[in-house]
């Protein structure tokens, strides 16, 4: 059984439906990307698995009980986390602060550190005044601090330079193999996403066109580029 399974899901904004019939799964201690150009329906997908857009028709299980019905804070307890493209974060608290929230005062985040060891020496430092990369890693590191199954990350290079982007990937995958959580990625550099994920989604128009192991993608990289992906 895998970790996340969608099917034939149509999901949108008020009456409209922007995705179509999608279909993706997630699997224990897997890296997947959701490839797309700008418009393709890859964010909707992401904020309909987490409950944050209305879901006309489908199915999202997770562990194989179904969640689709769920509010977000439901889908949230059973162990779904969303690090959304605008990261969210509070401008005003500092960076203890935040991981405290999020653990919760009685757990300690103290072993998401170690996935970010840059954080280690900024606790005292206030979310405005940390660089965009530093504020990704908080983002990541508070949604891990739920210690989730299913880990969603939209966009995390928005913004970022591409070395400090790459290095995440490494991060992200010790997370899924040493959690044994799945993680979900939006990427916009689709060769980067190809280096570091085991499975691709391919997405055109609200719909899934393409979907295959890193390995069976690459190959049809070119091909998938021109058709679907525009530049990268
Ligand atoms: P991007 O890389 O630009 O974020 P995406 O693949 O994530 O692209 P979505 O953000 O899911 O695409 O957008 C898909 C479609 O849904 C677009 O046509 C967009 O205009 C529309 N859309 C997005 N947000 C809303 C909203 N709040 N209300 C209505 N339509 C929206």
């Amino acid at each position: 059984m895998s970790l996340l399974e969608v099917k034939g899901l149509t999901a949108g904004y008020g009456s409209v439906p922007v995705v179509r019939d999608v279909g993706l799964s997630v699997e224990r201690g897997e890296l997947v990307a959701l490839l797309g150009a700008n418009g393709a329906g890859k964010t909707t997908t992401l904020l309909a698995i987490s409950g944050l857009v209305r879901t006309y028709q489908g199915e999202i299980r997770l562990d194989g009980r179904p969640v689709g019905g769920l509010p977000p804070a439901h889908r949230a307890r059973a162990g779904i986390q969303h690090v959304p493209e605008d990261r969210s974060l509070f401008p005003s608290l500092t960076v203890d602060e935040t991981l405290g929230l999020a653990a919760g005062g009685r757990r300690s985040a103290e072993w998401v550190l170690e996935y970010f060891p840059a954080l280690r020496g900024l606790g005292g430092r206030r979310v405005a005044a940390l660089s965009g990369g530093e504020q990704q890693m908080l983002a990541l590191a508070r949604a891990l601090c739920r210690d989730p199954s299913l880990l969603i990350v939209d966009e995390m290079s928005l913004g970022l330079a591409p070395l400090v982007v790459s290095a995440f990937f490494p991060v992200l995958r010790r997370v899924a193999a040493e959690r044994g959580c799945g993680v979900v990625i939006v990427e916009q550099h689709v060769h980067l996403a190809l280096r570091w994920v085991d499975r691709v989604h391919v997405m055109a128009g609200g719909r899934v066109v393409a979907s295959g192991t890193t390995g069976e993608m690459r190959p049809r990289i070119d091909e998938l580029t021109s058709a679907y992906l525009g530049e990268d």
